[in-house]
């Protein structure tokens, strides 16, 4: 049997802006991915195929060595116990911040009076972890979606998500306050695989850290010019 790598990776933000990362590697899916409803994505390489899984779900893919590969949040990583689990690359994809945000007016946490406050977060153990160090107690609500809404609905006080332009926390009345984490996508690999289908996975690997400078590069080029446009 000839060996083939499986990368696991989520739709949305993530698969778009993986896409042409993997392109860059020689990895192109033979059926357009978002014409498709199909979840296992043949490529243009008959060694290499795609699934696409809930995010949350990409650690546990490839820990449990489903995938060989996978491209996961750093706010997802964080959430998983890491165990059976490389992060060899910053695909730096996907780039946001994870930060502490609340209704206009709000006390920062270090002010507030008052019982402990409660934090609505999809990510309890990075918020948990946050709080611990400044000393702080709080009292954690963990939410599946939409954590913007908590504060309006009078759930918490506070809420711990992903801000980019911070359009959705102006849309609801809410101010960033601290940044907690910077947030990019990862490549991550499965320990044994990396092992095992060394051959495979280290040229991978070094074609996808070409691809993440190229598009650095690009990235770089396209923000001096933008400055210099500015007037
Ligand atoms: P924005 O309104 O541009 O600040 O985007 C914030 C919304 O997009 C929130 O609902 C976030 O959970 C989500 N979001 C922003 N960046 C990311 C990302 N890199 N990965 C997943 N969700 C994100």
């Amino acid at each position: 049997m000839t060996e083939r790598l499986t990368i696991a990776l989520s739709k949305g933000r993530i698969l778009r802006e993986a896409l042409p990362l993997l392109a860059r590697a020689g990895v192109v899916p033979v059926e357009e991915p978002g014409s498709s409803r199909r979840l296992i994505l043949e490529t243009r390489d008959p060694g290499v195929r795609l699934v696409v899984v809930r995010a949350a779900d990409v650690p546990t893919y490839v820990a449990w060595g489903a995938a060989d590969l996978g491209v996961a949040g750093k706010d997802v990583l964080d959430e998983h116990d890491g165990e059976g689990l490389y992060e060899p690359l910053d695909l730096e994809i996907a780039r946001c911040r994870m930060m502490l945000a609340a209704p206009e007016g709000t006390p920062p946490p270090g002010r507030w009076r008052g019982g402990r406050p409660r934090v609505a977060t999809k990510y309890p153990r990075a918020t948990r972890r946050f709080f611990a160090a400044r000393g702080l107690q709080v009292e954690i609500i963990k939410l599946y979606g939409s954590m913007e809404l908590a504060p309006l609905a009078g759930l918490a006080d506070y809420i711990v998500d992903l801000v980019d332009t911070g359009a959705t926390l102006r849309a609801n009345g809410l101010v960033a306050l601290e940044p907690i984490a910077p947030i990019s996508s990862r490549l991550v690999a499965n320990k044994a695989a990396m092992k095992i289908k060394h051959a495979l996975i280290k040229p991978f690997l070094r074609r996808m850290e070409a691809a993440v400078a190229a598009q650095r590069r690009e990235r770089e080029q396209s923000e001096r010019q933008a400055e210099g446009a500015r007037p």
